[in-house]
């Protein structure tokens, strides 16, 4: 197994009798353990009058199995030990996972296994779940995403598999003469089978004990090891889908124009990244790339390259660019200019091996210097893996790259001819011909002229200012990774000015070649009054484009930086290798006071960003209540419609004089934590304080908070189709001891809340509870959407089932109180994966004077502390009828854009 020179666990790979391949992990430092399976069956395989039956089957399998016949069984366990779970289905595979702590895992396997060998599919529950497959299509019927995805696939081959409905819904799954769930079992008995599945599991337990659990437990799974899936035999399109512009109406304001090149299967380019490779080409951002040519014309603000479906047949190799209102007008002149591009790549096959080279390079730094990931999702991302690497490459397959290959490359690039190609525009003007079906989208087919293609085909010549990528200047120093001076648990406050304070720490846990470096500045400029929010949110985004060409080697060898708008002004973090970042900062620092930036730039941000506020307006209605409850709560965090009515008034002068306002006078705090040492971190100080040092030092600003007293009640009407409703509770002190609370109580109501109003009631796809803090005052808050409740009928459900609670509460005896207690206590202990979750933990702390840095500590103690009846009558206390609280409820109001508040009283 090919793994990275930073990689402490142990693998092994396995087939069993039944065909099953399983890769077993030993990570000794995780205090989590997890398993995935990943299913060669889809959503291609739904039988076509059954379209959705692969994902249906999906939600099933979590619905009880033999050994474990109750519905929330697995849900339940792995909740209480500490874990989380899910899957997904999509075209060609279907994925489940779970991590757990340590402890937990073999349990959770016995139960795990059962999916794959023997599901219940009881008629009773599929009758039930059928409305939760319902809800979560009329969840996503007005996302762009899916509305966009339906009219594709109205547009290839039919007889191809990718022409199916994914998602389901009451209809596609109705009751017919046979019952559903033999149905299900039919397909479970058809797709199931062992060949055809990857299992990883990664526990802190030698490989012998994983693998004989392996083979316990999943060597029942049926199988027929020499069995191989059957090939897709239709193309994904006829010779009649080439050649086609497709005009989209999306639901939310956009316009984007997509240049798709039909390609086959490309699994085997994997080792060379022979596609990548191309896609890295069109994608270059820098000095007289196809972006900034684009970009320098005004016809687009974003462009990326190498996008678009693919599968076991087929792959659409995308160039996508978000398209300005006159991009739109000149969409055909783009096309054009992308085909000059490619002529330029044709012409230059001879200089490709050095930048294949260097590509290489950065990817073997990226792979030498890999950080662990979150546990879970690194185990489901692997067992996909293993469904398209060999063994050897099943960690290290992303990495690879092999050599350039000049035959593959030409055939390669073969396949991006305008005899080839499809193009989407996506835009609000369309005459629409056609609706989809499922999701009504309006869209329109035409075919390109074959005039115009002619023409297209005949371009033979770059144009003159157009540059492949040069040699990086961030990769010219070698990659070091320095000796801990002094190894320290925590930050050193290393410089304390009036108005600057640096915090610096040497890593010595990760150990990689990289590190994190966190600026923020706070001004009185950017919270004077919602018209300098907005401009302050507006100067970051106008930052990072009038930066981005000019940064882009840098984010190429693996630098990041983002400037982003807090409550109190802007932060600027950089991440990646340490040896050239902290260059990268002191240029980004003399950007920020002198780069230029056009009054056309800032014309196009501010129709964009006032454009984005107003779409926010047609989110889903739960994450609508949460703005507003956001914008209640912190005074400093209006709500999008305001903030869009705000900067619809401003001018250019307003905007630059904000730009000289704001850093007159500041508050800086900073910290620089990784790959560095002491002496470093003091030289980088002195050049950070030389360019801040025209500003006036002022305090910190404290983000105000409001104190909820009363129950409040809200309700909106929205103009969507499902109804919501939101509780919060704020806590009523900042005490550790309330924060603690607050998480228990939501631990011990969290998996019931969502049995009892989701599986159970079936009240809509989003049903839960969560652990809400806003500006460090904790909070819990309720949530529910619905397609076919309206909201007071939500509250009346939430409001009996928190009844039932609270009077069952004193069924909670100590053992399973203990339990939850364990189970909470493995969350809050988790220990960071990776520097950047170190990194950020540490900058919260910063962020909210924790000094010590030792509030995890602190929680668990708390939680130690906590006993069953202080629980139980902290629950009684917030369930009163009297305490204050948050109630949002919305309503649907559809055919009708604008949003109105219709009271918002106080009970
Ligand atoms: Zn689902």
């Amino acid at each position: 197994m090919n793994i990275s020179r930073n990689d402490n666990r142990a693998y092994r790979a396995i087939t069993l009798d039944n065909g099953l391949k399983v890769l077993l992990v030993q990570d000794k430092d995780s205090t989590k353990a997890a398993a995935s399976m990943a299913v060669n069956a889809g959503h291609f395989d739904d039988p076509l009058d059954r379209q959705g039956l692969a994902h249906f089957l999906e939600h099933m399998l979590f619905l009880g199995t033999d050994q474990y016949p109750d519905s929330g069984s697995f849900n339940n366990f792995v909740s209480q030990a500490g874990g989380n779970t899910n899957a997904w289905t999509g075209t060609e595979h279907t994925c489940y996972y779970f991590d757990i702590n340590n402890q937990e895992i073999k349990g959770a396997l016995a139960q795990f296994s059962r999916f794959f060998i023997a599901p219940l599919l009881n008629p009773a529950e599929t009758e039930k779940e059928r409305n939760a497959i319902e809800a979560e299509f009329k969840l996503k019927i007005k996302d762009d995403g899916r509305r966009i995805y339906q009219a594709h696939k109205e547009t290839v081959n039919p007889a191809h598999p990718f022409a199916k409905f994914s998602v389901g819904n009451l209809q596609t799954l109705a009751d017919r003469e046979r019952c559903i769930s033999d149905e299900l079992r039919d397909f479970f008995n058809n797709h199931y089978q062992a060949q055809w599945m990857t299992l990883v599991i990664c526990a802190n337990e030698p490989l012998d004990i994983l693998e004989k659990w392996a083979s316990h437990y999943f060597s029942p799974i049926k199988g027929n090891k020499g069995q191989a899936k059957p090939a897709i035999n239709e193309p994904l399109y006829r010779p009649e889908d080439i050649g086609k512009v497709l005009h989209i109406e999306p639901h939310k304001h956009m316009q984007k124009l997509i240049v798709s090149f039909a390609m086959p299967n490309i699994d085997d380019f994997y080792r060379h990244k022979t596609v990548s490779f191309i896609a890295h080409l069109l994608g270059y951002e820098g000095a007289g790339s196809l972006y900034s040519i684009l970009k320098e014309q005004g016809w687009i603000n974003a462009l990326s390259a190498g996008g678009g479906i693919n599968g076991s047949n087929f792959k659409d190799f995308n160039i996508s660019m978000a398209l300005t209102d006159e991009g739109i007008e000149y969409f055909e002149d783009i096309i054009e200019i992308v085909f000059e591009y490619i002529c330029l790549i044709n012409d230059n096959t001879d200089k490709l091996p050095r930048l294949y080279q260097d590509k290489k390079n950065l990817l073997q730094i990226a792979f030498d210097n890999q950080e662990k990931s979150r546990l879970i999702d690194w185990v489901s991302n692997l067992s996909i893996n293993m469904q398209h690497y060999d063994e050897a490459n099943y960690v290290q397959g992303d990495y690879l790259m092999e050599g350039f290959k000049k035959t593959t490359h030409e055939m390669a690039m073969q396949w991006l001819t305008p005899h080839n190609m499809r193009l989407v525009l996506i835009h609000p003007d369309v005459e629409p011909e056609h609706k989809t079906a499922w999701y009504n989208t309006p869209y329109k087919v035409e075919a390109i002229s074959p005039h115009w293609l002619a023409s297209l085909a005949h371009i033979n010549k770059p144009l003159s200012t157009m540059l492949l990528p040069t040699a990086n200047p961030y990769l010219t120093k070698e990659v070091v990774l320095y000796d801990v001076e002094k190894p320290q648990t925590k930050p050193q406050l290393l410089v304390k000015e009036p108005g600057f304070d640096f915090w610096f720490k040497q890593d010595n846990t990760f150990r990689v070649a990289k590190g994190h470096f966190y600026l923020a500045m706070d001004s009185h400029f950017a919270v004077k009054d919602v018209k300098h929010m907005a401009l302050t949110r507006l100067f970051s985004d106008l930052f990072m484009d009038s930066v981005g060409e000019q940064f882009y080697p840098a984010e190429l060898a693996g630098l990041s930086y983002h400037l982003t708008s807090h409550q109190g002004g802007l932060t600027l973090h950089t991440a990646g290798l340490s040896t050239s970042q902290l260059e990268l900062v002191e240029q980004l620092l003399d950007a920020l006071f002198n780069v230029d930036i056009c009054a056309r730039r800032f014309a196009e941000y501010k129709k964009q960003l006032v454009r984005h506020w107003r779409n926010s307006n047609q989110n889903k209605p739960v994450s609508e209540l949460f703005s507003v409850l956001g914008a209640k709560v912190m005074p400093w965090n209006p709500q999008p419609d305001e903030l869009a009515t705000a900067l619809k008034n401003t001018c250019f002068q307003q905007f630059n004089e904000f730009r000289q306002d704001f850093f007159k006078a500041l508050h800086v705090e900073s910290f620089l934590h990784g790959n560095w040492q002491q002496s470093d971190a003091e030289n980088f100080h002195k050049k950070v304080s030389e360019h801040l040092k025209s500003a006036t030092a002022i305090e910190d600003l404290t983000r105000p908070l409001h104190e909820i007293n009363e129950v409040t009640r809200c309700e909106l009407e929205l103009a969507c189709s499902d109804h919501a409703m939101v509780i919060y509770y704020q806590a009523q002190t900042s005490d550790v001891d309330e924060k603690v609370k607050l998480m228990a109580l939501n631990h011990l109501i969290n998996q019931d809340y969502f049995n009892e109003l989701r599986t159970t009631q079936q009240l809509g796809y989003l049903v839960g509870t969560g652990y809400a803090p806003f500006n460090t005052r904790a909070g819990i808050a309720f949530y529910i959407q619905s397609p076919k409740f309206e909201a007071h009928a939500l509250l009346h459900r939430h409001n009996h089932f928190i009844n039932q609670f609270i009077a069952n509460i004193d069924d909670l005896d100590d053992d399973s109180w203990q339990q939850h207690k364990h189970g909470l206590g493995t969350h809050i202990a988790e220990k960071d994966k990776n520097l950047r979750l170190r990194s950020q933990r540490f900058w919260l702390a910063i962020g909210n004077k924790d000094h010590e840095f030792h509030m995890q500590k602190r929680l668990l103690e708390a939680l130690h502390a906590l006993t069953l009846e202080q629980i139980k009558a902290y629950a009684i206390a917030t369930f009163a009828d009297d305490r204050p609280r948050y109630e949002l409820l919305s309503s649907a109001k559809v055919n009708k854009s604008q949003k109105m508040p219709l009271c918002s009283q106080s009970l």
